[in-house]
């Protein structure tokens, strides 16, 4: 089968699977395991991709399930976003294994904001629906190291890297340098990991415009990294949020190079956008996954957070972003067997477009639809006048376009 007619089959199954769960909203939803099983499964992994399938199916109108990478064992590295609003947020958790109880806090997170939107409810004061449907975005990632935490609860409790032994939250590029020890381990060089490599790629195609990081435990809250002037300002009105919601305290900025390569740090020092690292589960250090008994009072502390976070970005004068360089970022998501190859043209799902771009305004729409083309009646955009109409002008010789068509 020549590799044309292998993608566009994909595509085509890819296509029909996603659309095919569209269904009428269920009054009730039920899952297959309670948040208290899936933390104590032998399969973590396996439970919370099943969970996030059954948000996904269960309210289609308003997520949106993907893969931003694969792991060291091939994992998938699954997001799911929530919302259709132009502000972006990343949440994710269990960088390392045995801080998984981060998994399940964001598992729940998600579930009371889908539970919200649904009843038209409202968190914290704030209508769950206007605040998805037309103010922010969630992108949700609760397992960043799947491996580690397969092999954290099959026997080795105090799990800490990823399958290639290296500390992922030591791997990003923030001041990093090389060190392997037997329980220290940055890797071979910044990014070397596929996990951390996905995370960096998923921040680089979305733009997020706030981010946070679970991890466990002390009840603190880390949130600098040698920002300076309106940057600091902008970071410490968030810490001091998230302080309030919590009632962690916020690590003092002194000696903030002692600790290095995170994910945070990486975040701050080179997307310059507000971060965070959120320690969960007691004051104190751990050797091993929280007790389940810690669970209910690490909900009450941070079921307010996401949309804390929502109104504090809401709030926010000034923001970060360089939307010129947006579809060579973007290639990276397009490369995962979403982009239709037919004659020689390339060709998107405008769902896909929504999810990378937001909502294309009526006034663009029309010249889009000249060169769209529709299989099963599903409506898929020609690139080419997708980068047209973003901006991204003079087509092929623009090297930006020119990475796009080609990678
Ligand atoms: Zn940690």
């Amino acid at each position: 089968m020549s590799k044309r007619i292998k993608i566009f089959l994909f595509a085509i199954i890819y296509t029909l699977t996603t659309f095919s769960t569209f269904s009428v909203q269920a009054s009730k939803v039920t899952y297959s395991k309670t948040l208290e099983q899936i933390y104590k499964s032998k399969d973590v992994y396996t439970d919370t991709q099943k969970r996030l399938k059954e948000f996904n199916k269960n309210y289609s109108n308003i997520t949106y399930l993907f893969s931003a990478g694969k792991s060291v064992q091939k994992r998938d590295l699954s997001v799911i976003k929530i919302g259709n609003g132009s502000k972006k947020i990343f949440i994710n958790a269990a960088h390392h294994p045995r801080e998984y109880i981060g998994t399940i806090l964001t598992l729940n997170q998600i579930q009371n904001l889908l539970e919200a939107y649904t009843s038209n409810g409202t968190i914290d004061g704030q209508k769950v629906r206007n605040l998805l449907d037309n103010q922010v975005t969630f992108y949700f990632m609760p397992l960043v190291n799947p491996d580690g935490v397969q092999i954290c609860i099959n026997g080795s409790p105090s799990y800490y890297f990823n399958a290639n032994k290296v500390d992922l939250n030591h791997n990003y590029d923030a001041l990093w340098f090389k060190k392997i020890t037997s329980t220290y381990s940055t890797g071979t060089k910044a990014f070397s990991e596929p996990e951390t490599q996905a995370v960096r790629d998923l921040c680089l195609n979305i733009e997020f415009d706030v981010t946070l990081a679970y991890h466990a435990a002390g009840d603190i809250i880390y949130w600098y990294f040698g920002q300076e002037g309106a940057d600091k300002t902008r970071d410490l009105a968030y810490a001091n949020m998230l302080k309030s919601t919590t009632g962690y305290s916020l690590v003092s900025p002194a000696n903030y190079k002692s600790s290095t390569s995170g994910f945070k740090d990486w975040c701050v020092q080179k997307l310059k956008i507000p971060s965070f690292t959120l320690e969960i589960g007691g004051k104190r250090g751990i050797t091993k996954p929280v007790e389940w008994s810690y669970y209910n009072t690490i909900w009450n502390q941070n079921k307010l957070v996401p949309v804390r976070i929502a109104k504090q970005l809401m709030s926010q004068k000034k923001f970060i972003s360089d939307k010129n360089t947006t579809l060579i970022y973007k290639s990276n998501l397009f490369r995962q067997g979403q982009i239709l190859s037919i004659n020689g043209k390339q060709y998107i799902a405008e769902k896909d477009v929504t999810l990378l771009t937001g909502i294309i305004p009526e006034s663009q729409k029309e010249e889009l639809n000249e060169t769209a083309i529709y299989i099963n009646k599903i409506p898929y955009i020609n690139l080419e006048t997708l980068a047209k109409c973003l901006n991204l002008t003079s087509g092929l010789k623009n090297p930006q376009i020119r990475f796009i068509f080609h990678k």
